[in-house]
Order: structure tokens, then sequence, then C-alpha cells
């Protein structure tokens, strides 16, 4: 049972940037309003949905520890996908917000300013998101973690977009006439949290809809189990997507003459060995027909698919 550990590690970490990033939204707003930088604020309201989203990867944790039960036979997976459409579309609506206001402060051609309160926030709030990158990213590939290893990844954009907003600060510290070039940079990072928002929601419902990720995948689960001894023409393969996890069936074919014993010990390899293929299968049926039955109801099976 290292699933407990592993859940407590993931949790330990997106609480640790869930709190910076709280601090770092406060900061951000407070310092932006003070000393007038628009990109500053939206930098600070992308901090504010960021938080939004460790949460939801703290309730995806959450879910996706909690057992089957009576309700939800298959576990609760899939409520943590429910809960990424809806970050998504948080994040659109943050997006549309920022950028909005940014676009009016363009056309107004109102003046931000730079000061060494906004300057130095952006420099303190670039070196934390770094160090959380690097904790982050250390942590997810300890424990071989896609979730962590993507959530690190954001904040190595997080502070890229902080970047962003220091050298337009940095430009209007010099060049007070160039003050509009900070709406411009809020209104970049609005169109940057839009992407985001998009690219979860398609994300997610490409998992709610069990679509597969590519022909590979299929093919290659098929040529594991047609590489076991005693397996034949392997087809009906299914896929299912339980939040982050995957569930396969899958029909062999066997020695008629075998006893229930032995099909039972072949499949149990044949599952063991998909299994071993992506960390992300956790559940694998297979379905034992004898050898020559015609019933490939999916017609999905290595012929078909390398057609
Ligand atoms: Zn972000
Ligand atoms: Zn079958």
């Amino acid at each position: 049972m290292s699933q407990p550990l592993l859940s407590q590690k993931e949790s330990k970490v997106t609480i640790v940037g869930a709190i910076l990033n709280l601090i770092l939204a406060a900061i951000k707003i407070s310092a932006g309003t003070l000393g007038g930088s628009y990109a500053l604020i939206s930098d600070g309201f992308h901090s504010l949905s960021d938080l939004v989203s460790d949460g939801v990867v703290l309730c995806g944790i959450y879910f996706a520890n909690l057992p089957p039960d009576e309700n939800h036979t298959h576990g609760h997976g899939k409520i943590q996908t429910l809960l990424e459409i809806g970050m998504g579309v948080l994040l659109i609506f943050v997006a549309y917000e920022i950028g909005k206001e940014a676009a009016f402060s363009i056309f107004e051609q109102k003046q931000s300013n730079a000061s060494f309160l906004t300057i130095s926030v952006a420099v303190v709030s670039i070196f934390i998101k770094e160090g959380l990158f690097w904790y982050t990213y250390k942590i997810g590939k300890e424990l071989d973690d896609s979730m962590l290893i993507a959530n690190a990844w954001h904040h190595r954009s997080d502070s890229l977009s902080t970047i962003g907003v220091l050298i337009g600060l940095i430009v209007i510290y010099f060049k007070p006439e160039w003050g509009v070039v900070d709406s411009f940079i809020g209104f970049v990072i609005a169109v940057l949290i839009l992407k985001v928002g998009f690219e979860v929601i398609l994300d997610a419902m490409k998992r709610i809809t069990d679509t597969v990720p590519d022909k590979s995948f299929l093919e290659d689960i098929l040529k594991i189990a047609n590489e076991v001894a005693e397996v034949e023409h392997p087809h009906d393969i299914g896929v299912r997507f339980l939040g982050n996890k995957i569930a396969i069936e899958i029909h062999i074919e066997v020695n008629p003459k075998m006893t229930v014993l032995q099909a039972h010990d072949i499949s149990d390899l044949v599952a063991k060995k998909i299994r071993k293929y992506d960390s992300k299968i956790t559940q694998v049926l297979v379905h034992v027909d004898p050898k020559g039955i015609e019933e490939d109801r999916r017609g999905l099976n290595l012929e078909s698919l390398q057609k």
C-alpha cells in the first residue's frame, strides 16, 4: 500500500504551492494597485486563479484516492475531471475580466507607472515561482506523477509571465512616456490565461468522452496481450478514463480444452503486463474466449488497426 504515502507527498507539495500563490496574489494585487501597474494586477489575478487550480488538484487527489462504493463502483476519478472543467471555465472568466480592463486602459491611453515597489515585487515573485518550479518538478519526477509535473511547468510559465511584467516595468521606469506598454502586457497575460482555460477544458472533455490517446496506444496493448504464450487473436479492446486513471478491457482467445484455472492464470498475466505498460492503467479486465469463436463485436484487433 504505497498509495497513502504518495497522496501525502502530493498534497504537501500542492499545499506549499497554494500558500505561496495566495501570498503572491495578495502582494501583486496590492502593489499593482498602489504602484499603478495594470500588468502586475493582472499577474496577481493570475496567481489567484492558480490558487483555485491548486484547490482542484487537492480535490482531485482526494477523489482519486477515495475507494469505490455502492454509488460509484468505478471509484470517483470522473469527479476530478468534472472539477477540471469547472476550473477551465473559471480561468476563461478571469481572462475575460482582466483582458477587458486591459483593453479599456489601452484605448483610453491610461498611463501606468513603474516604481521601486512594483519592480521589487515582480523580482521577488519570479524567484519564488522558479523555486516552486524546481521543488514541484523534483518531487513530481521522484514520484513519477504526471499531475505534479504538469503543475511544475505551470509554475514555470507563471514566472515567465512575471518576467514579461518586469520587462514592461523596467521600460516604463526609464521611459515613463511608454506607460501604455504595461496595459499591453496585461492584455497578453489575459490571452495566455484564456489559452490555458481552453486547454484544460479540452483535455478534460477528451477524458470524459473516453477518447483514446492515439491509435498506437491500442496497438501496443493488443501486442502485449498477443506476446503472452497461449494467447491468440486479442480483440474487442476498450479504453475508459476514470479521472486520470485508465481502465482497459480486452478479449483473448485460448485453447478451448484448457482448464479454467489455466485460463485464469493466463488472463492474470495479461492484465499484469498491460498494467506495466503505463502507470496510469489501474484496472484491466480480461475476457477469455475459446479459440476460433467469431465474435469480434467492436472489430478492434491488430489486423483491423494496422490497415
Ligand atoms: Zn498560472
Ligand atoms: Zn471476444
